[in-house]
């Protein structure tokens, strides 16, 4: 099964990678993480990725589609994969295509503007994972900590106040025509298209996502 995560950032799409990844037993592939971790090995990606990421800006769409290729082709996704935070714009939508990558399944978590930033402030992850937790909405086991390693959780540095705002008028911009996108494609071929209320509980929205597997 190929899946996207579509939706806002703050909507949970981490949260349910998660849980779908281990369901599905498919790689649950971030380009998020997978920059943030070019990020901290100080590797040249690392480097150009960093400040647009701290703007709330997008990475060019030819490094994001030259990423994903290099990943899709590892072994781990020979049976599916999940792409959370990708593609964000048409441009790399039309990339996937052209990679001869047929979606299955178009999930999209929406949720209200005014709740994505509260949602933003609280959110907390865990770095080497890419796990993320909520203070209120999706806590910790320990206050925190990550529930499976009990390392130390971190805010991100593109989830302080301004740049959420920014990220936010992005989305609208560049990623919100991807839902029109994928109704249409959805017309002219096999793939699924579903719209989940992010706004509910982490485990009301992954009830809701499981049960269109059946
Ligand atoms: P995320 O963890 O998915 O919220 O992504 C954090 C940041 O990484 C975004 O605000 C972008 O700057 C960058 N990024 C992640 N995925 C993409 C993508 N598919 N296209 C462009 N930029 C991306």
């Amino acid at each position: 099964m190929k899946l996207i995560l579509l939706g806002p950032p703050g909507a949970g799409k981490g949260t349910q990678a998660e849980l779908i990844s281990k369901k599905l037993n498919i790689p649950h592939i971030s380009t998020g993480d997978i920059l943030r971790e070019s990020i901290r090995n100080n590797t040249s990606l690392g480097e150009q990725a960093k400040k647009i990421m701290d703007q709330g800006n997008l990475v060019s769409d030819e490094i994001i589609l030259g990423i994903i290729k290099e990943r899709v082709s590892l072994r781990d996704c020979k049976d599916g994969f999940l792409f959370d935070g990708f593609p964000r714009t048409i441009g790399q939508a039309d990339g996937l295509k052209k990679l001869n990558i047929d979606i299955n399944l178009v999930i999209e978590i929406s949720l209200p503007e005014e709740t994505i930033i509260s949602r933003m402030s609280g959110r907390r992850i865990h770095p080497p994972s890419g796990r993320s937790y909520h203070i209120k909405f999706n806590p910790p086991k320990i206050d925190g900590k990550d529930d499976e390693t009990g390392e130390d959780l971190i805010q991100r540095d593109d989830d302080k106040p301004e740049t959420v705002l920014a990220r936010l008028e992005v989305y609208k911009k560049q990623t919100d025509p991807l839902i029109d996108y994928y109704l249409n494609l959805q017309k002219n071929s096999d793939l699924k298209f579903i719209k989940i209320n992010g706004a509910n509980s982490p485990q009301e929205v992954s009830k809701e996502i499981f049960r269109s597997f059946e």
